[in-house]
């Protein structure tokens, strides 16, 4: 799973969650890692677990 912004990979936790989150976009699922999702928190807001 790559972040959708960054293009880096985004690590899993031990309960195979990812460390970012989930976005919606063009009701697409995209993911984007903790950075990301730190610097463009005010850009992403639909967001799912
Ligand atoms: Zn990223």
């Amino acid at each position: 799973m790559k972040c959708s912004i960054c293009n880096k990979k985004i690590e899993k936790t031990f309960l195979n969650k990812i460390k970012g989150a989930y976005i919606i976009k063009n009701s697409k699922r995209h993911a984007v890692c903790s950075e990301c999702q730190k610097k463009y928190k005010d850009n992403i807001s639909q967001k799912i677990e």
